[in-house]
């Protein structure tokens, strides 16, 4: 390793923001102090941290490895039912876009706590889900909620096709 190594010091990399140098090795490089997002300190290579080879502290490994055991026991992670259940939520909580925030999550609208659970939903929705796809095909059932100034929880929701669901709703369509 030649030469001065670049400061990257203060840099975002996934969930590590670079701290200062924590130490240097004659062959590897430098060695950074980094803060996860998570709150917990780690250290790693800068080449680890710029390859995006080490994205967190360890706890991203941890979360993703949950997922996939989570997804394996329902195994429904790529299907659009789960994927509208995925849509859902972010409608509800994703601040940073701005549609959302406009027309969700600034007029209040939010999902019961019970259907952050998958399970819940899947408890409470599937089975009109596919009597709803059965009639009218997978593309047309959209998640529709009978009242637009409510959010999203069972006796508020249905399945719908596109057509009903905009004849519903002056803006764009959910699912
Ligand atoms: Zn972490």
């Amino acid at each position: 390793m030649a030469g001065k190594p670049i400061d990257i010091s203060g840099r975002r990399y996934n969930r590590l923001t670079v701290i200062k140098i924590h130490s240097r090795h004659p062959e590897r490089g430098v060695r950074w102090l980094c803060r996860c997002d998570c709150g917990n300190e780690t250290t790693a290579w800068g080449w680890e941290i710029k390859k995006g080879k080490k994205k967190s502290c360890g706890c991203y490994g941890k979360e993703v490895r949950k997922s996939q055991k989570y997804n394996l026991k329902h195994g429904m992670r790529k299907t659009r039912f789960y994927e509208i259940w995925a849509a859902m939520k972010r409608r509800c909580t994703a601040v940073n876009n701005p549609l959302y925030k406009k027309y969700y999550i600034d007029k209040g609208i939010m999902f019961s706590p019970e259907w952050s659970k998958f399970e819940n939903f899947k408890n409470d929705m599937y089975e009109d889900y596919l009597n709803h796809v059965k009639e009218y095909g997978e593309e047309d059932t959209t998640l529709d909620r009978i009242d637009g100034d409510k959010g999203y929880f069972k006796a508020n929701c249905r399945w719908a096709t596109r057509q009903e669901q905009s004849q519903n709703r002056k803006f764009t369509k959910e699912a």
